[in-house]
């Protein structure tokens, strides 16, 4: 499959990001999957203080 190789290159296809946050916590759950190889990307991000 030529995605797979761009995907060894690490240009992978990410889906959708999605992002998961509590009201109770102060961070943003980042997810986001590439839609080739299945690769998951996660990160976590401060939200803004109000
Ligand atoms: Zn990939």
């Amino acid at each position: 499959m030529p995605g797979r190789i761009l995907c060894s290159l690490g240009l992978h296809a990410w889906g959708k990001k999605r992002g998961y946050n509590e009201y109770s916590s102060n961070v943003i759950e980042w997810k986001q999957t590439c839609t080739r190889c299945g690769k998951v990307k996660r990160w976590i991000e401060a939200k803004r203080a109000r």
